[in-house]
């Protein structure tokens, strides 16, 4: 850090992504990204974009928040689309919980919960889970302030219904409630049809984990028109073409193949209940998951180890050196193979 950094962010403690280590090939299970490639016709929209890059992006996302609002039932000013579904958090963090307004989230979820409340000065307080790592959502009745909650959880996995995010979101009518699903498509209730019904619910969602498109940047949010108008206005004060031309025409193509995007996340919901099963037969405790990973621990095994010793056969998962959580892996689900791998790495290390 230089000098001349502002105290506002040389204090700030950052968000530390998952590793992308480049040594060696890794079977990467550590960032939750999909194992199968990207819908059929994203590649070919990306190149044909590609040749117009000497041109600006369309800043109002006309054909991407159509196509999205089609597939959601939703109407194009019900829709936000921006450069990855971090970013809709950082300008919400910065709409609804900043220079000491009230935020609240769970202790133990999403990583850059805490640090846009930091950045924003936010009055925040986290949630403790209860001891079954679960969220109860009697904790989050009548806050009066502006809520985040991951449904599907991170990095638990675990899950609240639809109706146990309206309760939160009906008693909270002066706070913003933001619901990231994240996760959703993996097997959980989403809360898109609150939307119509509550002006304070705003739901995010991402292209990065069940459309396969991480590296491409693209997470969108559904909410009441104002909401939505609000969300603009701090595009507009910061960059308003912050979804390039390749982003957009891929969101679009995937929408366009969205069967097969749902049929991975079908696959990866059955390989996951083949490997929870293969880890609890292997004595682990794995919490019931409906996201594309699980978290679990071994009795008597140290998480931390476990971590370092799969890393050196190859297998990355990703370890969180947090109170309570310490003796978890956050495992990824992949392919069938990568999970066989991962078994057959995990059975060596606990006999060995
Ligand atoms: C991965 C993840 C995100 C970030 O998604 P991007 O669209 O890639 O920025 C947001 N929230 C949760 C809970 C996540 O796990």
């Amino acid at each position: 850090m230089s000098r001349y950094l502002s105290e506002k962010y040389s204090a700030l403690e950052v968000y530390t992504p998952g590793e992308q280590p480049r040594d060696m090939q890794y079977v990467k299970l550590n960032t939750n990204e999909s194992p199968y490639p990207p819908a059929p016709g994203v590649v070919e929209a990306v190149t044909a974009e590609a040749r117009r890059l000497e041109l600006y992006s369309d800043p109002v996302c006309a054909d991407l928040r159509d196509a999205l609002a089609r597939r959601y039932g939703v109407a194009r000013e019900n829709v936000f689309v921006s450069n990855g579904s971090d970013d809709i958090l950082n300008f919400a963090f910065m709409a609804y919980a900043v220079d000491g307004a009230p935020a609240f989230f769970p202790d133990i979820s999403y990583g850059f919960y805490r640090v846009y409340a930091d950045l924003h000065k936010s009055n925040y307080r986290q949630i403790p889970l209860k001891e079954d790592f679960s969220i109860d959502p009697q904790d989050y009745r009548g806050l009066g302030g502006f809520i985040a909650i991951a449904n599907p959880n991170a990095p638990t996995g675990m899950a609240l219904s639809m109706a146990q995010v309206e309760g939160i979101v009906q008693s909270n009518p002066d706070g913003v409630v933001l619901i990231d699903e994240a996760y959703v498509d993996f097997g959980g209730e989403s809360c898109l049809p609150l939307t119509a019904k509550y002006d304070n619910l705003l739901v995010v969602r991402t292209f990065s984990k069940s459309r396969s498109l991480a590296g491409a940047r693209l997470g969108f949010a559904i909410a009441s028109e104002g909401l939505i108008a609000d969300l603009d206005r701090i595009k507009y004060s910061t960059n308003p073409y912050n979804v390039n031309r390749m982003t957009l025409a891929a969101g679009v193509a995937s929408l366009e193949s969205d069967d097969y995007n749902m049929a991975n996340c079908r696959r990866v919901m059955q390989t996951r209940e083949d490997v929870a099963a293969r880890l609890t037969n292997m004595g682990f405790e794995v919490l019931p998951s409906s996201a594309n990973f699980v978290f679990a621990r071994h009795p008597g095994t140290d998480g931390g180890m476990l971590y370092r010793e799969l890393k050196k056969r190859g297998v990355l998962v990703r370890h969180f050196d947090a109170p309570r959580i310490s003796d978890f892996l956050r495992i990824t689900i992949g392919t069938p193979e990568q999970m066989e791998t991962l078994c057959a790495a995990i059975k060596a290390i606990l006999e060995g």
